[in-house]
């Protein structure tokens, strides 16, 4: 196979940091980037990317939810998606979504001449971060069939209905279930995507094929002593909740650290009453756990309550241990995974597998497809943050494997 560049032009991965340069600058606010969904904003980073998918000899249209969508092939025919999402975080990179698009334009434009054996789609999707109504891959959502109902009638903070957002966007609020695709349809939904975090960077390595999307575990986790005055409670005569939550965040470091790949994180604590000279009564916090695998996540959480519970005993404090929520981890396709690997190798680039810590449009695709990620490395592993940063010879070795993998597909 050869592989096809035009000379004398912006190389490929050169136009598509210009466009990730290009669209970053279309934000709902002066001075930091924000795309909610449904926005003017959004509007138009629809109108400038779908340009650049007629462009790439793309068919452009938008689903009832907002979902950008450019199309090659016949009806019918199995549809290879491509995509990544371009609603953006507060204060957001310009690479986290956009880099998954307008890299997937790219090799459109590439495969332009070439016969596929399927249809090629790439899809912008219009909500995955969730910034506007809270909800999780609203737009993969509605395409993978599973955007519940009752999410419309969710206020955004000034009052604005989704149902209200979607028709003035030009969607059709009552036709979002309706416009999921149906399960068999797509032959594979594959996303580029940049990594998120330091790992690729340590590896040395430019891309990396994921394994799995880490499933995750939320609780409230609250420890109850008493308060007291400062001044007049001896030290062996106290039930500081504080005390006992600090010596729980080291112990559950320490337990997560043992374990290769699995993080736990306290996010957020409370210390109530809260004062300098008060001891510590009730002390909240949040914990986040995550992990490629479901059981090694399930063993990780029951050890970390379990240790809580000694501590509180210990301690003569209370534990509240508050469940909320639990998502199952959502594997990569493995044949996938190989034909990546035999892309990323046939390129001259050493294999690496890693997890996805942070959640993607694939964990919605894959209720109606099979799902490959590429990750390209990303500087500092920083991201969520306008100092996101790829390097253009790394999308470049992106590009280059992404297009031999849709020509082995095919
Ligand atoms: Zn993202």
């Amino acid at each position: 196979m050869v592989l096809q560049h035009v000379p004398g032009q912006l190389s490929g991965a050169a136009r598509v940091l210009e466009r990730c340069d290009l669209l970053g600058r279309i934000s709902e606010e002066p001075g930091r980037l924000v795309r909610r969904y449904a926005t003017p904003a959004m509007r138009e980073a629809n109108d400038l990317v779908g340009k650049w998918m007629r462009e790439a000899g793309l068919a452009v249209r938008e689903d009832a939810a907002g979902n950008l969508i450019g199309r090659r092939g016949g009806d019918g025919e199995k549809t290879l998606v491509l995509g990544s999402h371009l609603d953006t975080v507060l204060d957001a990179g310009r690479y986290d979504g956009p880099l998954g698009v307008i890299g997937a334009i790219a090799l459109a434009e590439r495969l332009r001449d070439r016969e596929l054996p399927f249809a090629l789609e790439v899809v912008g999707f219009a909500d995955e971060e969730g910034l506007r109504y809270g909800t999780t891959f609203l737009g993969s959502g509605a395409m993978a069939g599973r955007f519940p109902p009752a999410w419309l009638k969710i206020p955004d903070a000034h009052g604005v209905t989704m149902r209200d957002a979607v028709a003035a966007f030009g969607g059709d609020p009552a036709g979002i279930a309706a416009a999921a695709r149906r399960s068999g349809e797509l032959a594979a939904y594959c996303e580029l995507h940049i990594e998120q975090g330091p790992v690729l960077e340590r590896r040395g390595a430019p891309v990396g094929i994921v394994t799995a999307i880490c499933g995750q575990t939320h609780a409230e986790v609250a420890f109850i002593g008493e308060a007291g005055h400062a001044g007049t409670v001896p030290m062996n005569a106290r039930r500081d909740a504080l005390a006992a939550a600090a010596e729980w965040i080291v112990a559950g470091e320490a337990l997560a650290r043992r374990r290769s790949g699995l993080v736990a994180t306290i996010g957020r604590i409370d210390a109530q009453p809260g004062a300098r000279n008060v001891i510590p009564g009730v002390v909240g916090m949040t914990l986040d756990v995550r992990h490629g695998s479901d059981a090694v996540r399930r063993q990780a959480v029951g050890e970390l309550r379990a240790e809580a519970e000694r501590i509180a005993a210990q301690r003569e404090v209370e534990l509240d241990w508050d469940a909320r929520g639990d998502t199952a981890a959502v594997p990569t396709s493995r044949g996938l995974q190989e034909r990546l690997a035999a892309a990323v190798s046939a390129t001259g680039q050493r294999v690496e597998h890693l997890p996805s810590g942070a959640g993607h449009d694939g964990v919605a695709m894959s209720a109606i497809a099979p799902v490959a990620m590429l990750f390209v490395r990303c500087e500092r592993g920083i991201s969520h943050n306008p100092a996101e940063a790829v390097s253009e010879a790394d999308v470049a070795v992106a590009l280059d494997v992404l297009e031999r993998f849709v020509s082995d597909l095919a």
